[in-house]
């Protein structure tokens, strides 16, 4: 998607990738087939382009910091490695002076034990690395479950966090350009169903002052790692209605494919115009929407409904297997700006593609 809003910005995309018939090797104009952490292939990747970003955390920053000394790297490679890393990631957003969920590193099991008698049970047990859609992730609810879910969670070290019994998780996708100037989407609402994305509402359904202190956050931790390119900042909404991050990606994002057809300027065309220098505008929206997630195999199935059903953008990825939990593609439904209904609203307006129950 990235590659297709650099085309109609009139620039060719050459994709780096592991795998044969990529979705985006679909869509671009050249293709490496490659390893992450390859010296030849990057450096003839590097004479091949202009500039250079990613679109996935967990490429190798060691290849990142040779494609760096190259070709520029938008992010940098130490916004890579901040992202990858859950506790690096913590502790530069608490050194900025925003809230996360209270956390402990965790070494060893003396030191989960340690961390459970500072934070109470049940609490999240998280690999720092490697994890995404919930993997990588446990709950501790008693004492019984500390040894098996630390043996059980790899690789190490791992972090232990307190439990957030949020009201809601939110997200803001924020572009910042060369010359420092930020563009961000407005705050989402984010529903997920076996720790996997399922549906983004825009905007979330939340007080002004939440909405705009998720922006703030956005902003500060954009302009606070320097970024030039996208990044997308998830957080929880406390039961106080507090704002908590949990974590940063910087690239786009699951939660910002609603603007695609919801905004002017979608996210994607905010990345390439970030990494290429362009000026950015602002981040607006012109509808409100809801974005359905289509996940593994049965959700794909759907397909020939979806594109029978008016009012269903749909939206396909090209992946070759639709394995379980994996994202296939999306659905958007739009509604007039400041006409999102409620959750029955939005059940109805996706019909069979409505989770219910
Ligand atoms: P993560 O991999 O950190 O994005 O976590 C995946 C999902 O697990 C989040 O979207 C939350 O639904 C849940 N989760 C993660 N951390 C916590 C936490 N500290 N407290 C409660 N739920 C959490």
């Amino acid at each position: 998607m990235s590659a297709l809003a650099a085309a109609r910005l009139g620039y060719r995309c050459h994709i780096l990738t592991r795998e044969q018939d990529s979705p985006a090797a679909q869509v671009s104009h050249g293709v490496t087939i490659s390893d992450y952490n390859d010296p030849e292939s990057l450096r003839a990747f590097a004479s091949a382009v202009d500039v250079i970003s990613f679109e996935f955390e967990n490429v190798s920053a060691e290849g990142l910091d040779l494609l760096a000394s190259l070709k520029p790297v938008r992010p940098s490679p130490a916004i890579l490695r901040i992202s990858q890393d859950r506790i690096a990631e913590k502790s530069f957003v608490n050194k900025r002076g925003i809230a996360t969920a209270p956390w402990r590193p965790v070494t060893g099991l003396a030191s989960l034990a340690e961390a459970v008698g500072d934070l109470g049970l049940p609490a999240v047990l998280k690999t720092t690395r490697e994890g995404y859609d919930g993997k990588g992730q446990a709950i501790l609810r008693s004492e019984a479950d500390l040894a098996a879910a630390f043996e059980r969670l790899n690789p190490k070290p791992l972090i232990l966090e307190g439990f957030i019994d949020y009201a809601m998780e939110i997200s803001v996708v924020v572009g910042r350009g060369e010359d420092g100037s930020i563009s961000a989407f407005d705050t989402v609402e984010n529903r997920h169903r076996d720790h996997i994305l399922d549906l983004t509402l825009a905007p979330a359904r939340v007080s002004v002052a939440i909405g705009e202190a998720a922006q703030e956050i956005a902003r500060k931790i954009a302009a606070g790692l320097d970024l030039i390119g996208l990044l997308a900042v998830e957080m929880f909404v406390d039961a106080d209605g507090k704002v908590l991050v949990n974590e940063i990606a910087p690239r786009p994002h699951n939660s910002g494919h609603w603007t695609l057809d919801a905004c002017p300027m979608s996210q994607f065309e905010l990345h390439i115009r970030a990494i290429a220098g362009l000026p950015l505008p602002p981040a607006t929206r012109h509808s409100d929407a809801v974005m359905k997630n289509l996940v593994g195999p049965e959700e794909a199935a759907l397909w020939p409904r979806i594109v029978a059903t008016p009012g269903f953008i749909p939206h396909l990825y090209g992946k070759a297997e639709a394995r379980p939990g994996r994202k296939m593609g999306h659905v958007t439904r739009l509604f007039p700006r400041g006409a999102l209904p409620g959750d029955f609203g939005i059940a109805d307006a996706l019909g069979f593609l409505a989770r219910r129950g």
